[in-house]
């Protein structure tokens, strides 16, 4: 079967991007079996052709109706599918939706019908949102990073902007590539609609999220910048748990040194 991707280099670009991103995942430890997801806008790449691309599915119920989705289309994740092997073959391992007109449902128009992950009702309606509020953000991401994971089960560092701070004074970069900080979503059931809502409104004030013993939710302009934020954090709370390792306090940047980088580079906090 012809793939979707053939001679059509911008939107294979944006998928060897997702798959490289994956990989990534992987390769740190962040996507143990089926865990996390990916979900990304590829509307802007979606020709006339595609367009009239007869639909390789049922229409299936999102569970939600978001009236801003009206005439998008998506990479989703596959249900039940390994980042490693959406690594090697994104087309196997996900798939491209089209949101249909009642805004309630999709269906799948390529390349095979794999089902998309059933956070897709939370994805979508962050990306809805996204596209309300007119954001050039295109893509979501979720995955498990170890080091944050593990500093979310601290009581202490679930405190507004506490990790933030605490992973802000870690190293100069972590200030300048992930500007907005960390937010905090409290426990929430896997999936659930709260989860989701609560998301929502941390990522009015964050790019990254941290769900309470779970993991991390982003938002980026597209997957890598959304990988490169979750991955300067968890640089900063791997030198975190080193040097605790090492048996000492990192001393962290002092609140001069972290004002002096906002100026510097014109940094909104
Ligand atoms: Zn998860």
């Amino acid at each position: 079967m012809k793939s979707i991707l053939e001679q059509r280099p911008a939107l294979t670009q944006e998928i060897e991007k997702i798959a490289e991103v994956a990989g990534y995942l992987w390769q740190n430890g962040w996507a143990e079996r089926n865990g996390g997801n990916i979900t990304v806008n590829v509307t802007e790449l979606v020709d006339d052709e595609i367009r009239q691309m007869p639909p390789i599915s049922d229409a299936i119920p999102i569970g939600v109706t978001l009236p801003e989705l009206k005439n998008t289309y998506f990479y989703c994740k596959g249900t039940g599918k390994r980042m490693r092997d959406l690594a090697r073959k994104p087309m196997a391992n996900g798939s491209i939706i089209r949101i249909l007109d009642d805004c309630a449902s999709y269906v799948i128009i390529a390349d095979e019908p794999v089902m998309p992950t059933s956070e897709l009702p939370s994805h979508l309606t962050v990306h809805a949102q996204l596209i309300a509020t007119g954001s050039n953000y295109r893509a979501t991401v979720h995955t498990h990073p170890i080091e944050l994971v593990a500093m979310s089960h601290n009581r202490e560092m679930l405190g507004k902007d506490v990790l933030t701070n605490l992973l802000w004074s870690m190293i100069p970069e972590t200030k300048a590539f992930c500007p907005l900080g960390l937010g905090i979503v409290p426990y929430e059931l896997p999936g659930s609609n709260t989860l989701a809502q609560a998301t929502l409104h941390q990522l009015e004030d964050y790019d990254v999220v941290l769900w309470e013993k779970h993991g991390v939710f982003a938002k980026g302009i597209d997957v890598m910048d959304a990988f490169d934020q979750i991955d300067v954090l968890s640089k900063s709370a791997k030198i975190y748990v080193n040097a605790r390792a090492m048996g000492f306090m990192p001393e962290g940047m002092s609140q001069e040194q972290m004002q002096e980088m906002s100026r510097a580079f014109n940094l909104p906090k």
